[in-house]
């Protein structure tokens, strides 16, 4: 199908975000890579395509999978503890990591013209038939769903469910501001090493995912962070170090980060992520002052569990996604010390 022909599809529809520059060229705002394309040229994502002048979404309603999923795999752990999320995504990335855990999903290019359309109503409707209590944009950047996961979101605010995100954190603050206007509720990003990693893995600025996390925070939208720690990349002392200081200065003691380990994958195999190396990185954050660090990926370690940070009682036992016991007080406090525990939302239907 000519790039002239794809307007007609359900799934190809004007960008909200962009910046028409003349000479039938246009600048994306979607993403900080803010690509600047040429009439009939894509993004560096490829979900987007400049037909003349105009940029496009190619990914409107164009999913890759969808299914119901708990919150704790996503991981949100201080979240809406024990429930569901029905969790959709489209395809591509605009990252580039080699050891991607999603590349059968993030290093496939959307074809709109081939892929089925699957509109925001039916999406929340299956929410509600699985009885989720949420909803939930993930295994591909979420942001390259950009205008569709407004649709949703408006739509799942007016049924009760929540809204959330698994991302890299790389929109642009008006993609933030608007996702959070239509419903955002909480933002999981992946914190992928120190500046230098950035720049060397994703020719990527992590400042702005800084930016980003903290004004999520300052919006109200709740964040948890996640550090894959993978094998002779982002493993090394001073990144880790590196991105437990930057979260006590930019989001306080209170924002989980969540250390997980790497298997390999897609074009990168080095050894799993010793678990020791996990474990060091753990009791690095909590002797720093992270209230609730954890460790991921590591099915029936002691550190999934949450432990009250004033008197050690164990609050909430976890086993991988699965909550075991949950101790806390209706009014989310320690049932020993009476210590207040940030979770955002309510115990799910799971608790
Ligand atoms: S969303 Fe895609 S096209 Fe837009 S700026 Fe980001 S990478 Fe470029």
């Amino acid at each position: 199908m000519r790039s002239k022909d794809i307007r007609d599809l359900p799934q190809v529809k004007p960008a909200i975000l962009q910046e028409r520059l003349g000479k039938g060229k246009a600048r994306c705002l979607t993403c900080e890579r803010r690509c600047i394309l040429g009439d009939g040229e894509y993004g560096f994502c490829r979900t987007r395509i400049n037909i003349e002048g105009q940029i496009y979404t190619m990914t409107y309603g164009l999913l890759s999978a969808v299914e119901s999923r708990p919150i704790e795999i996503k991981p949100f752990f201080h979240f809406w503890p024990g429930s569901t999320a029905l969790t959709f995504s489209t395809w591509s990335c605009n990252f580039r990591c080699p050891w991607c855990q999603n590349w059968g999903i993030s290093r496939i290019l959307p074809e709109p013209w081939k892929g089925t359309y699957t509109g925001p109503e039916e999406v929340v409707g299956k929410a509600l038939e699985n009885h989720d209590e949420g909803v939930c944009v993930s295994f591909n950047e979420p942001t390259l769903l950009f205008e569709y996961s407004l649709d949703v979101f408006k739509i799942a605010r007016k049924k009760g469910l929540y809204s959330t995100y698994v991302s890299n954190g790389y929109m642009t603050l008006d993609a933030l501001k608007m996702l959070k206007e239509a419903g955002l509720n909480g933002l999981k990003v992946d914190i992928k090493g120190s500046k230098k990693e950035y720049l060397k893995i994703n020719a990527a600025d992590v400042d702005v995912v800084w930016r980003n996390c903290r004004k999520a925070k300052e919006l109200g939208i709740h964040v948890e962070l996640v550090y894959l720690v993978v094998t002779g990349a982002t493993d090394n002392e001073e990144s880790i170090v590196e991105t437990i200081e930057k979260t006590l200065k930019e989001l306080g003691d209170g924002v989980p980060i969540h250390f997980t380990r790497y298997f390999p994958a897609y074009k990168y195999r080095e050894p799993p992520t010793p678990i020791e190396k996990l474990e060091w990185a753990y009791k690095t954050a909590r002797r720093m002052g992270v209230k609730y660090p954890y460790i991921g990926n590591v099915p029936g370690h002691p550190y999934e569990n949450t432990y009250c940070p004033e008197c050690g009682e164990v609050l909430v036992k976890r086993y991988g996604a699965m909550v075991i016991k949950y101790r806390l007080t209706a009014d989310k406090k320690c049932p020993r010390c009476g210590e207040h525990i940030p979770i955002a939302g309510r115990p799910g239907r799971h608790i």
